[in-house]
């Protein structure tokens, strides 16, 4: 990232330094992109030292280690040589230096040399050092904050990933059709000009060509970036919609939403709004996980979970970091679906009920601003079997676009759900009449149905002629309670809970 590619952020930086901000912390892990934009705005007789976690002190153009610091071996003693002797024109370039400015293991001289680095950068006249923290993660110690300016550097947007491509493109004369570059600008959505241009050249390496069948790599290189975080879980999963017996209406709304979320770039040029996503709220067991993960493989991309208990964190200000970080990182591999499972129990107590925490607030107020304000192609399938326990603003229109009701299955339901688990143990045969099943398992969720057919399965292993036959399923149901049984108060509580609220029904009636 050069002043000519990316002007308006080097004039920005620039502006910062030249109004003496002792303290700019950039926030990004690119750190290519960052030396070229802090070399850029360097003048002639600005010196840049550089000191890194790997390396110490190492120059900072070739990143070799630069000796010339005596006892530069640590932050402190690298710090001190400029608070002893003081340059008069330089920047000190701070590298993942993160982890020493946490709280917890916070070194107390590191802070007072920074500190009195940047008094006296505020306040002598002639001293103009300016620090610049690059890091990963955004730690600012409180003894810093007012020292401390953030310069966030944006990922390139449509047009500049269009043109990185058009650029890389050009420079190795290799023809790409217009549709291509469209398809292609909305997959590399997220991730960093150095990250653009490694992915082009290992799809030109690979294939000689660049095509939007170059959507694959991009996929892998942002399943990278998830493990590395680690704040985001990504799943495998394969199963389609085609596995979810029923909630039809539920289905036909997801098939209709991936022809768009597969089309992003054509999508958007002809005016369609990004999907934001939807909330799926219903009875225990009925198919809104599975629902929910099918449609990353509807749509063709990754499928993230976002635990909201694990992003809690010890310190201050940690937590909140934390979601920070994951919804960096789901925009960052964007296009994907992130899934919040059990939502009610993420934000539980806001609504009132249990006390919800200061951090437990805070965090779903930055959730549903993102929510609302999102601009990126992250979508969002939230889940939950009580929905009082959610405060209300989740439900308001411009949050998600569309909320469902799954309820417990129909016979016509029940009949598809039989089919899909007996067909997935290849067992659904002659000697099966799935119809005679209906009427007994009234009450019972897709769960309880698994769960029959499975035990099924196994006694038929067991038998003589193991073979599974509608009475050996009769006889499981007779034996198997339904979770309208062995959950009889819940479900008539959340029954009730369900008819206050005007949901689109997940299933045709
Ligand atoms: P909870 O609210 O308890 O998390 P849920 O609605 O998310 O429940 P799932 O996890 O989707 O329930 O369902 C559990 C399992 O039951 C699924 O993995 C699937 O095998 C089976 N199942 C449930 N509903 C259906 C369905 N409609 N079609 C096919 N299988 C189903």
């Amino acid at each position: 990232m050069s002043r000519e590619d990316n002007p308006q952020f080097a004039t920005k930086l620039a502006a910062y330094v030249a109004a003496l901000r002792p303290i700019i912390y950039i926030n990004h892990f690119d750190s290519h992109a960052v030396d070229a934009l802090i070399a850029s705005i360097a003048e002639k007789d600005t010196k840049i030292y550089e000191y890194n976690e790997a390396g110490h002190h190492v120059d900072f153009r070739h990143k070799i280690p630069a000796g010339s610091l005596p006892g530069s071996d640590n932050l402190n003693s690298f710090l001190s040589t400029f608070d002893d002797n003081e340059p008069k024109n330089a920047f000190l370039v701070l590298k993942d230096v993160h982890r020493q400015l946490r709280p917890e293991s916070a070194d107390a001289a590191i802070i007072a040399r920074l500190k009195s680095i940047a008094d006296r950068t505020m306040f002598r006249e002639g001293v103009y050092v300016t620090v610049f923290l690059v890091c990963s993660e955004l730690v600012i110690p409180s003894e810093l904050e007012k020292m401390v300016t953030v310069f966030d550097i944006p990922l390139p947007g449509a047009r500049e990933i269009e043109n990185i491509i058009r650029d890389y493109a050009d420079g190795f004369q290799i023809p790409i059709a217009p549709e291509d570059i469209n398809e292609l600008c909305v997959s590399f959505k997220g991730l960093s000009d150095f990250e653009i241009r490694q992915i082009l050249n290992l799809a030109y390496q690979r294939s000689g060509l660049i095509a939007a069948a170059d959507k694959k790599l991009i996929l892998e290189e942002k399943e990278q970036i998830i493990k590395k975080t680690g704040i985001l879980e990504i799943l495998s999963f394969d199963s389609t919609l085609s596995d979810v017996g029923g909630l039809d209406n539920l289905k036909k709304y997801l098939q209709d939403k991936s022809h768009i979320f597969t089309h992003l770039g054509e999508a958007r040029r002809f005016g369609i709004d990004l999907p934001k996503g939807l909330l799926i709220v219903g009875m225990p067991g009925c198919g809104k996980s599975l629902t929910a993960k099918a449609t990353a493989s509807q749509f063709n991309v990754p499928l993230l979970r976002l635990d909201v208990g694990k992003l809690m964190g010890k310190y201050v200000g940690e937590s909140e970091n934390n979601m920070r970080r994951a919804i960096k990182t789901a925009e960052a591999v964007s296009p994907c679906v992130l899934w919040i499972d059990e939502l009610e129990k993420a934000f539980s107590g806001l609504s009132g009920h249990g006390g919800g925490s200061d951090v437990t607030t805070r965090l779903f107020g930055q959730f549903l601003t993102w929510l609302q304000e999102k601009e990126s192609s992250v979508y969002v399938v939230a889940t939950s079997n009580d929905i009082s326990a959610l405060p209300p603003e989740f439900l308001r229109k411009g949050r998600f676009d569309e909320l469902f009701l799954v309820d417990l299955p129909s016979p016509e339901e029940r009949r598809r759900i039989f089919e899909i688990h007996l067909k997935k143990r290849g067992k659904l045969g002659d000697q099966v009449d799935v119809l005679k099943l209906l009427k007994d398992t009234e009450g019972y969720s897709g769960a309880d149905i698994e769960s029959l057919v499975k035990d099924t399965v196994e006694v038929a292993f067991i038998s003589d002629d193991k073979t599974v036959t509608t009475d050996k399923l009769k006889a499981a149901i007779k034996t198997t309670k339904s979770i309208s049984v062995t959950l009889k108060d819940k479900i008539a509580q959340l029954k009730t809970i369900y008819e206050k609220y005007d949901f689109q029904k997940a299933s045709r009636d």
